[in-house]
């Protein structure tokens, strides 16, 4: 049979695009961070079936982990299918109705990234403001559940935007006594800092993979508690979401196995192995070794004549922000260890633009010879790019 070639409507790039070739960055900004090798051989095994009985298998495993990773025995616990914010959204979408009132701590740009969520969820948003490297205490919130009666609180357990750590214990109970949900991001803290979701009463803890647990973008933790479930279980509507509604996820994460979406079979291989990483070192070790390598860089920047932004009581260990000196421009520091090193920082981000640098020692990259590599780089930069 005569064969006729089929006719194109447009044309392939010209020239053809070049092979993939990216330059070997160490990541040490604010996210993602470098990947184990393991988890790199993990990313590429061959796709199998979202229902293959091997994938089904391995679901119940990843599960398994990141109850323990979590610290919960809660049952709805699983990696959705998305980036953190994917995470914030769902945490938003299943435990808020239209109308529900949702307080939110908002000391940095992740609490007002939830805030603009919520809106979208028609919540009605107050606001418990601190300044941005604050965190919020016991008083605090006690005062802001009394006056604002919220149904759902929700709080940033490590803010990315400027190194803090806010402390959790204590604050499930008060929620317990005002009938309110608390709902933890924990995008830069699970795997790096100690996290007791159901020792600390946490209702929906959400959180990322590609920061602490140091696997590939694109997959996100959430974890739900009886109560956050009966919440979800007695709305008047339905999730409004299709994708992130976990009554929907949990059929195909659940004992059933119902067909939801196509799930990211490769980032969830990923995921497994750096959870698995964290097993072989032990949860507690891995919270330590983060701390250790965090207080030998705030040692080594002191030595530097720079100033961390965050006071040294609830500093974040796996993200550190360093207030950026008079006459020093952030952008050529942060070009130099690019271009000179491969090494990436973060900029600061909103209200902290141009003010601080954000470095990032999470995961496979909190180690002691990054410490080491990133002082005596930082030290050469400051002194060339000024
Ligand atoms: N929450 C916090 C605290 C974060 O740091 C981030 C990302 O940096 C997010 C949420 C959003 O996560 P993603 O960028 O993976 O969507």
């Amino acid at each position: 049979m005569r064969q006729t070639k089929l006719p194109l409507l447009s044309n392939a790039p010209q020239g053809g695009t070049k092979q993939l070739d990216v330059p070997p960055r160490l990541l040490l900004g604010a996210g993602p961070s470098n990947v184990h090798a393991r988890v790199l051989q993990a990313l590429s095994t061959q796709v199998i079936g979202h229902l293959d009985p091997v994938f089904v298998d391995l679901m119940g495993e990843i599960q398994q982990l990141l109850r323990y990773l979590c610290q919960t025995k809660n049952a709805v616990t699983l990696p959705l299918s998305g980036t953190g914010s994917a995470a914030m959204e769902a945490a938003i979408a299943n435990t808020i109705e239209p109308g529900d009132r949702l307080l939110v701590g908002v000391n940095g740009y992740f609490g007002a990234r939830i805030c603009e969520i919520a809106s979208r969820y028609d919540a009605e948003v107050r606001r418990l403001e601190k300044p941005w490297g604050k965190v919020f205490d016991l008083n605090e919130i006690r005062e802001g559940l009394e006056r604002h009666r919220p149904a759902v609180l929700a709080l940033v357990h490590g803010e990315t935007s400027t190194g803090a750590l806010q402390p959790l214990s204590g604050i499930g109970e008060l929620c317990r006594e005002h009938n309110t949900l608390l709902l933890v991001d924990s995008v830069t803290s699970l795997g790096s800092v100690p996290l007791y979701v159901d020792a600390w009463g946490i209702d929906v803890c959400y959180s990322a993979s590609q920061k602490c647990l140091s696997a590939a973008p694109g997959v996100a933790p959430i974890t739900l508690s009886q109560r956050a479930i009966q919440k979800r279980n007695n709305r008047s509507m339905r999730v409004r979401s299709w994708y992130l509604d976990t009554v929907l996820l949990e059929q195909y994460w659940g004992e059933e196995h119902r067909y939801h979406h196509t799930a990211p079979i490769n980032l969830n291989y990923a995921l497994r192995e750096s959870m698995r990483m964290v097993v072989e070192e032990g949860l507690s070790e891995c919270w330590q070794r983060h701390r250790n390598n965090a207080e030998l860089l705030w040692i080594g920047l002191s030595d530097l004549d720079l100033d961390c932004y965050v006071e040294a009581d609830y500093r974040l260990p796996s993200l550190t922000t360093i207030r950026v000196p008079q006459g020093i421009n952030d952008r050529a520091v942060a070009r130099y260890l690019l271009t000179h090193y491969n090494i990436e920082i973060g900029l600061g981000l909103g209200e902290l633009a141009g003010k601080i640098w954000r470095v990032g020692l999470m995961g496979f990259n909190s180690r002691a010879e990054n410490v080491t590599l990133l002082l005596t780089a930082f030290e050469e930069a400051l002194q060339n790019a000024r």
